[in-house]
């Protein structure tokens, strides 16, 4: 496996950092998780927009171009001849000192891997997810902007940890005003009625894939709406399912131990997933 790191490309064995580097110390750093389907990079755009977005909120100066990060995605991809790939970009504060200080951490470090990861959830996208909702709530935008997708994932990692011990193949997290927030790697949709709800992007990450979904979804003419949810919302949903890079459109049958809808994969989230597929095999950068 070949790794982009400061300017080379590298062996993994050769792609070594330092320990005083702040994203190993602190979190500090910012990373993307995105796609390449059939040789084609999904949404590089909206993900590259993400990534320098959450970077400049954290003050921090991505060292290379967003035209720089495209080509050395794209050279990475090819490099290991990966055209079906998951691709992690990361972005840390750098090599500093012991002290949290970032203006001792003079130059970011730049990583870019790719490896090759298909369907996250095997065979959970024939037969849904079960999902739980866990205690631990999602850090609340005044402390920590959630659409900075930093290195900082402990917050998540917290609500997996919970899922975990309860037997849940995904966590669902409540923000601190009792409104349901998201997956702890995936935004969440419930389908009611025929329409298709999910909760607005102040106490989440503003997903990609959300995105997209919503617009298939109206592109198919279906209503969608974006509101606050509760338990309730949840337990008497028709339909549940979550969106992410990784998730991709995966089906919730269970959550808490009631049965979504039939407790099968319901009609709209096997068209949304089906749609979904199609637009990732349509559209893309390429990456020749
Ligand atoms: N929420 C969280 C917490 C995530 O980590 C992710 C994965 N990046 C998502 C939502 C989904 O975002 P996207 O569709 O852009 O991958």
């Amino acid at each position: 496996m070949i790794i982009y790191l400061d300017g080379s490309y590298v062996p993994e064995a050769e792609a070594k950092i330092s320990v005083f580097d702040h994203g190993l110390l602190y979190g500090d750093g910012v990373f993307e998780g995105i796609r390449a389907y059939n040789g084609k990079i999904f949404r590089l755009e909206a993900h590259l927009e993400r990534l320098y977005d959450s970077a400049k909120t954290l003050d921090m100066q991505v060292p290379i171009s967003r035209e720089e990060m495209t080509e050395v995605i794209k050279e990475t991809l090819r490099k290991n001849n990966l055209r079906d790939a998951y691709i992690r970009p990361v972005v840390t504060r750098g090599k500093g000192d012991l002290g949290l200080d970032p203006r001792k951490c003079p130059k970011p470090t730049v990583i870019v891997i790719a490896v090759s990861w298909g369907a996250m959830y095997g065979d959970l996208y024939e037969k849904g997810l079960k999902a739980v909702t866990v205690s631990v709530r999602r850090t609340p935008a005044e402390s920590m902007p959630p659409n900075v997708k930093s290195l900082n994932y402990l917050n998540n990692i917290l609500a997996k940890i919970e899922a975990n011990y309860k037997g849940g193949d995904e966590a669902i997290f409540f923000d601190t005003n009792g409104y349901v927030s998201e997956g702890s790697g995936d935004n969440i949709f419930v389908v009611k009625n025929g329409e298709i709800i999910t909760p607005p992007t102040l106490n989440n990450l503003r997903g990609i894939t959300r995105l997209v979904v919503l617009e298939i979804a109206r592109s198919l003419g279906i209503t969608v709406r974006e509101q606050n949810l509760g338990y309730y919302d949840l337990y008497s949903a028709d339909e549940v399912f979550v969106t992410g890079t990784a998730a991709e459109v995966a089906p919730i049958r269970d959550i808490d131990g009631r049965v979504i809808g039939t407790g099968k994969p319901g009609p709209i989230t096997r068209q949304m997933m089906a749609a979904f597929k199609h637009v990732t095999e349509t559209e893309g950068t390429p990456i020749e």
